[in-house]
C-alpha cells in the first residue's frame, strides 16, 4: 500500500480537517505553493471514502482505502492541470488520467497549465451517471485556480446542484484567482507556510545538503516540496547559479542571453517561478524596514519599483506560457527587460 508522506507543518491543518467532520459540501484548501496541500486533500478524501474510520483517521484497511491507495477508486474524481501532473503524488496522477485524456490530442505539445471546460463537463457527466454503491463521491481539484473561465462556470453549476453524497475539495496556492462565485460556495482553510528553520530541519532529515547551498536555495522563496525535488534531482548547482545571478550580483552586468540559457536549462516554467519568487522576497524585504539588506536586494531586484514591476511582468510571462506562444521568444523578451531594467537601476539606484 502506498503510504502518504507526512509534513509536520501541516499537522495543525490536518487535525482540524480530519476532526472537523464534513458539515460543508465544498472545501477550499489554500496556502503557499509546494507545502503539500494536495497530499493533505488526498488524505481527507480517503477519510471521506473510508468505510471503517479509526477515530478521526482513515483505517487504511477497508476495501475503499485499498482502492484509493491503489489509484483505483471509482468515486475519487481528480482534476489536475497537465503541467502539475508530474510533480503530483502517484495516487493523484493515476486518478487524474480519466479526465486528462478527454481533451488530449495525439500531437506532441507542451502540457497545458489550464483545467479546461472539457474536463469539467466530463466530470459533471460522470458524477451524474455513476452511482456510488455505498458511501460517497469525492471530487479533488488540484490547482483549482487553473480552471479557465468556461471551466469555472461549468464547475459552478456542479457546485450549485451537487449530486447526492458528493464532497468537493478545491486546492489552490493562488485562491484570489478563483471567481467570487466559486469562493461563495466554499469554506476556506488556509495552511501556514513553514518557517525557514522548520523547512531546513525537514530537508536536512531527508537529504545530505550543504547548509551554504540551502541558504542560497532559500532566497528563491520556493516551498519545501519544490526545494526537496530540486535537491533530489541534483539541480542545486544550476538553480543556485540562477539565484546568484539575480541576487547579490552587485554591479555585475547580467547578460540577457546567458540568463535565458540558464532558465532553459532549469525549465522555463520553474525558472520564471523562481525569478518571480525572488522579486516577491525583495518586495517583502523592502517592506520590512527593520531588516538589514540581504543579498536579494543587492541584485537585479534592488529597487522596490523594479521589484514590483518585475513581479508583475514575470506573472504575465508565466500566464503566457500556458497559451500557445513562442516559448523562447517570450523568455528572451522577459530576460532582456530584466537585464536592461537592472542595468538602469545601477546607473540610477533610486529608480
Ligand atoms: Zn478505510
Amino acid at each position: 500500500m502506498t503510504e502518504l508522506p507526512e509534513y509536520p507543518w501541516l499537522e495543525p491543518s490536518r487535525k482540524k480537517l480530519l476532526s472537523g467532520g464534513d458539515t460543508h459540501h465544498c472545501l477550499l484548501l489554500s496556502g503557499g505553493a509546494g507545502i503539500g496541500k494536495a497530499v493533505l486533500a488526498l488524505e481527507l478524501a480517503q477519510r471521506l471514502l473510508c468505510e471503517d474510520l479509526e477515530g478521526e483517521d482513515p483505517c487504511k484497511r477497508c476495501p475503499s482505502c485499498h482502492l484509493v491507495s491503489h489509484s483505483l477508486h471509482p468515486q475519487l474524481h481528480v482534476l489536475i492541470p497537465e503541467s502539475l501532473i508530474e510533480e503530483s503524488h502517484p495516487i493523484l496522477q493515476v486518478h487524474a488520467q480519466r479526465y486528462l485524456d478527454s481533451g488530449r490530442s495525439t500531437q506532441k505539445r507542451k502540457p497545458s497549465g489550464q483545467i479546461n471546460v472539457d474536463s469539467t463537463r466530463l466530470l459533471s457527466e460522470t458524477l451524474l451517471t455513476t452511482v456510488a454503491a455505498k458511501g460517497r463521491k469525492v471530487v479533488l481539484i488540484i490547482g483549482a485556480d487553473a480552471m479557465n473561465r468556461n471551466a469555472a462556470n461549468a464547475m459552478l453549476k456542479v457546485l450549485e446542484e451537487p449530486t447526492a453524497r458528493t464532497r468537493f475539495i478545491l486546492v489552490s496556492s493562488y485562491p484570489y484567482r478563483l471567481p467570487a462565485t466559486i469562493h461563495s460556495r466554499c469554506i476556506r482553510l488556509d495552511s501556514p507556510t513553514p518557517s525557514e528553520q522548520e523547512t531546513a530541519r525537514w530537508l536536512q532529515s531527508r537529504h545530505d545538503v550543504d547548509p551554504d547551498d540551502l541558504a542560497i536555495l532559500f532566497r528563491s522563496g520556493l516551498g519545501p516540496l519544490e526545494l526537496s525535488q530540486i535537491i533530489e534531482g541534483q539541480r542545486t548547482d544550476t538553480i543556485g547559479d540562477l539565484i546568484r545571478c539575480c541576487t547579490d550580483s552587485g554591479d555585475k552586468v547580467v547578460d540577457p542571453l546567458a540568463l535565458a540559457a540558464l532558465c532553459t536549462k532549469i525549465g522555463t516554467g520553474r525558472a520564471l517561478l523562481i525569478l518571480q519568487s525572488i522579486a516577491l522576497v525583495a518586495i517583502r524585504e523592502r517592506v520590512r524596514a527593520d531588516s538589514s539588506p540581504s543579498p536579494v536586494v543587492r541584485g537585479l531586484f534592488g529597487s522596490p519599483k523594479l521589484a514590483l514591476e518585475a513581479f508583475k511582468r514575470l506573472g504575465v510571462a508565466r500566464e503566457r506560457f500556458n497559451t500557445p506562444v513562442d516559448e523562447q521568444l517570450c523568455l528572451e523578451d522577459i530576460c532582456a527587460w530584466l537585464c536592461s531594467a537592472g542595468g538602469r537601476q545601477r546607473l540610477s539606484p533610486r529608480l
